[in-house]
């Protein structure tokens, strides 16, 4: 998917602040953050959002969220963090390549 962003990112076509990488995911800062940290976590494979997501996916899925905690703790968020996802234009998403956002720390914006 060329005319992707996150994808163009993954490939290092486009520079990003990478925090983590595998053979399955990988992790950078998000350029406008929304609090002290800021992370997004995106599979290397080109999946639009959860509205994509099939029985074939489940080990990636797994995986990912099974990694946000260390992430988390890998940004200093020790006490907690805040999870977002993003679904289509009615929940938000911006970029249409399937990610996690990783919240925390100072300016963490109110949800209420
Ligand atoms: P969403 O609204 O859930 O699709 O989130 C997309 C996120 O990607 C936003 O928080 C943007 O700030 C972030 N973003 C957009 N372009 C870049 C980029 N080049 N590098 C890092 N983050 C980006
Ligand atoms: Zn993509």
């Amino acid at each position: 998917m060329t005319d992707c962003l996150f994808c163009k990112i993954i490939a290092g076509d486009i520079p990003s602040s990478k925090v983590y990488e595998d053979e399955q995911i990988y992790v950078f800062k998000d350029i406008y953050p929304k609090a002290e940290v800021h992370i997004l976590v995106v599979p290397k494979i080109h999946i639009k959002s959860l509205d994509e997501l099939n029985g074939e996916h489940q080990d990636l899925i797994a995986k990912m969220t099974l990694k946000l905690p260390e992430l988390a703790r890998s940004q200093g968020l020790d006490t907690g963090f805040r999870t977002i996802i993003n679904t289509g234009p009615g929940g938000g998403q911006e970029v249409d390549h399937l990610h996690m956002h990783i919240l925390g720390g100072k300016n963490l914006p109110g949800f209420k």
